[in-house]
């Protein structure tokens, strides 16, 4: 399998500024997000504290933003990481159903604002997921929740229609909201709780109760920690030290998910710091296998 220098995960500004400094450093670049670049961007009506571009809109400034990767020939792969795991000298990145490996990979995806349901983190790996691509299969004959507000959430429910029993689809904010079917219903209740005991039995909402034997949480962003299993957070943020390093040895972080405050300059100078960490490490791992 291929293995790239430096997966970069998120195409906001952070990602972005990410994928050009290890560009211009001549490493394989794997850059995963999507081609809108970020809802947080797209959606900023003006953007007036960005140097060099004031009163800039949102819409404009992603497409500068993708206009910037393009001349560089820099492409997106248009794929959610559901999984991110630390194998040694590498990181496997799980996307879709397909794996990728990369030396080192840096997290650019966002700060989420989501508060995790009760039950949700017990349930992990126990019913509860969050890529509908990854996980269909386990739950064959059986009926799953799907709590959709991520942009694909309709699709992905579509998806595992094909695949499971039953989909019981609980709208989440004002994402695009899937087709009805013979087995995929909408539920307009609003989700409170995943139940259960050793594994996912159901969901609880503030209407009633739901027997479940899975539940699809499909937002735009999943905590980092989820994502990367052993990375070290500092409440809802990833700890990184000055270099934008993390505890997992090759693996960055930088933008929002790595603090306040919540801006596109400061996303943008984390991601340059982190790609250079990236650049650096790559060096001294060579280095050290050469002797
Ligand atoms: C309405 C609004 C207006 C704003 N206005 C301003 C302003 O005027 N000035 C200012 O400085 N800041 C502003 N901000 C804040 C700014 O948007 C953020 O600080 C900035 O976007 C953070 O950049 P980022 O690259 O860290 O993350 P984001 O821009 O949030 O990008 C994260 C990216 O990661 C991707 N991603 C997440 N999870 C995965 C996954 N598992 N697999 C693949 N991709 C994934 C997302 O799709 C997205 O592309 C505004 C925010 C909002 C919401």
């Amino acid at each position: 399998m291929e293995r790239y220098d430096i997966a970069i995960i998120g195409t906001g500004p952070a990602g972005v500024s990410a994928a050009i400094t290890a560009t211009v450093r001549n490493k394989r670049v794997l850059l995963l997000g999507s081609a809108r670049m970020s809802d947080k961007v797209g959606k900023a009506h003006q953007v007036d504290n960005y140097p060099g571009l004031p009163h800039i809109s949102g819409a404009d400034f992603a497409a500068r933003l993708k206009a910037h990767l393009d001349e560089m020939g820099i492409a997106i792969t248009e794929k959610r990481v559901g999984a991110v795991y630390a194998m040694g000298d590498y990181y496997a990145l799980q996307l879709d159903e397909d794996m990728v490996e990369a030396s080192t990979v840096i997290l650019a995806t966002g700060v989420v604002s989501a508060k995790s349901l009760p039950g949700e983190e017990r349930f992990l790996g126990r019913g509860v997921s969050y890529c509908a691509t990854c996980d269909a299969r386990l739950y064959r004959g059986k009926t799953v929740a799907v709590l959709g507000s991520a942009a694909d959430a309709a699709e992905e429910a579509e998806f595992l229609a094909q695949v499971v029993e039953k989909v019981l689809y609980f709208p989440v904010g004002k994402a695009p909201e899937p087709k009805e079917g013979a087995n995929l219903v909408i539920v307009r209740e609003l989700p409170e709780a995943v139940l259960g005991e050793k594994a996912v039995t159901g969901l609880k909402t503030r209407e009633g109760e739901h027997r479940v034997d899975g539940v699809f949480i499909l937002r735009d962003a999943v905590q980092a920690d989820r994502l990367v299993p052993g990375l070290r957070m500092d409440e809802n943020h990833v700890a990184v030290d000055l270099m934008m390093r993390t505890n997992l040895p090759g693996c960055f972080a930088c933008g929002d998910i790595a603090g306040k405050p919540y801006q596109y300059v400061k996303a943008a100078g984390q991601g340059n710091v982190a790609a250079l960490s990236a650049v650096s490490y790559l060096a001294e791992t060579a280095k050290a296998k050469e002797e």
